[in-house]
């Protein structure tokens, strides 16, 4: 699915079919025009695994990043050679894989300043709350979503399942969620 998406989509596509974890780094990218690299790694190949081409991938970073504080030399000399490690074109030449939520969950926990990670297991609940209603979740599908004080592995990708019925209006999602990258494809499906 290589090359399958414009970088025109993306904001349309991040309500409509990008799990939580994802929404929230697009909207903190946009917000503040800069990731952190466990942000850009995170979200970086999550991007990879729906279409994006490395070409598309250096122009979409490098269009934010330029509208902050970094200009396009300092992000071409800083940033590029990281989107084009992404992409297996630099270093030892590893075509990276998008994170699974098991990687997201377990590995690398955000701190200050951080917006990668998984909401479900990493937001403080309130925090959750907030973001499901600024995404226009029903109240009671918030408390269906909220709050999970689990820490089951599994019960986080429930959990985001459950986001996942509300956000598509449909009563039965038919799978069970280990990836990022498929809770994209499964919306997909619905919207088309
Ligand atoms: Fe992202 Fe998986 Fe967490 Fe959902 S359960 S927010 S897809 S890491």
């Amino acid at each position: 699915n290589i090359g399958k998406i414009s970088l025109e989509q993306i904001d349309a596509l991040s309500g409509k079919s990008f799990p939580l974890c994802m929404r929230h780094l697009h909207k903190a990218l946009r917000e503040n025009h800069h990731l952190r690299h466990g942000g850009r790694m995170q979200y970086g190949l999550f991007l990879k695994g729906i279409g994006l081409t490395l070409e598309q991938a250096l122009q979409f970073w490098r269009s934010e990043f330029v509208k902050g504080k970094v200009d396009a030399d300092k992000f071409d000399k800083a940033y590029a050679y990281s989107v084009r490690h992404m992409f297996g074109k630099e270093g030892k030449r590893t075509d990276y894989t998008p994170y699974s939520c098991m990687k997201v969950i377990l590995s690398n926990p955000p701190s200050q300043g951080d917006y990668h990670g998984c909401p479900f297991r990493h937001s403080d609940p309130e925090l959750l709350k907030q973001k499901l209603q600024n995404y226009k979740v029903s109240p009671s599908g918030i408390n269906q979503v909220c709050p999970t004080t689990s820490t089951h592995l599994t019960r986080f990708s429930t959990v985001c399942v459950k986001g996942f019925l509300k956000l598509n209006l449909v009563e039965d999602a038919g799978f069970s969620l280990n990836h990022p990258n498929q809770y994209f494809t499964e919306s997909q499906k619905f919207l088309s």
